[in-house]
């Protein structure tokens, strides 16, 4: 056992309640950051973990994440009852249809095309994630300099359209004309759901604003019990950490067996 004492203690609040939202990122939490995001697949026992604690009385699983719907599901394999959130927040898998953009949306969303394939003119080992509401310029493997001037080009490109929602990460910038953000997304289920607490992972800066919006919760009784968990190292919100992938496995299993006991049948 690599978790902590305090952490174990707070599953065992947790899994105590009657309705809960364990929610968690993929990338860098489920799976290893991998250098073509459609080469990413989870590491073992992970989603096995998540699909029984869905299946689990109270307890609503969601995956929330910056990719889009379709590729979060393909490569989670996910299933109903698990909720896919996609696109930071802008998709859901419950809503039909997917999303919906205006047309001002719609003509960003060209302009954007066509000023990315500027971009790729000028910086061409940047590579372009297509979303249905954005794109994410990615320069994860490019030497540093390189790297370092595309993402400044890519993140210019963000402050000239001022309508862009610009969210810089780990050797990415994405550049959304719709978006929610993980945190109104995560308290807009957990409020949903009725859940008295929510877990949420996550490895990266959007998932800070996930922790944050979990303590700024209005519901201040949910907000104290928030169990967030920061994998890997870096300044956090969150109140736990753990190490990588495999002990974000090791946690999941936790709380799934320790939720088993105490669920009511
Ligand atoms: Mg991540």
């Amino acid at each position: 056992m690599t978790l902590s004492p305090d952490l174990v203690e707070a599953l065992e609040r947790f899994v105590a309640l009657d309705r809960v939202l364990v929610a968690t990122d993929f990338d860098g939490v489920l799976a290893p950051l991998v250098l073509d995001p459609m080469d990413s697949r989870p590491v073992e026992g992970g989603m096995p973990a998540l699909t029984s604690l869905a299946a689990l009385p109270g307890t609503t699983v969601a995956l929330v994440s910056g990719r889009a719907l379709g590729p979060l599901g393909e490569l989670t394999g996910a299933q109903d009852p698990i909720v896919l959130i996609g696109s930071h927040g802008a998709e859901d898998s419950r809503a039909e249809g997917g999303l919906a953009l205006d047309d001002a949306q719609r003509g960003l969303l060209d302009t954007l095309d066509t000023e990315l394939a500027a971009l790729r003119r000028e910086h061409p080992g940047m590579r372009v994630e297509v979303k249905p509401a954005g794109r994410v310029a990615h320069t994860r493997g490019l030497p540093q300099e390189e790297a370092d001037a595309a993402l400044a080009a890519a993140l210019e490109l963000g402050r000239r359209h001022t309508s862009l929602e610009v969210t810089p990460g780990k050797d990415v910038v994405e550049l959304a004309v719709a978006h929610v953000g993980k945190g109104v997304a995560l308290v807009a289920l957990a409020r949903e759901v009725g859940a008295e607490a929510v877990f949420y992972a996550g490895d990266d800066l959007t998932d800070e604003h996930g922790f944050a919006a979990l303590a700024d919760d209005e519901d201040t009784a949910r907000a104290e019990r928030r169990l967030t968990v920061r994998v890997g190292d870096g300044d956090t919100l969150a109140r736990y950490r753990v190490a990588d992938e495999d002990a974000m496995v090791e946690l999941l299993q936790a709380l799934l067996n320790a939720r088993r006991t105490r669920a009511p049948h």
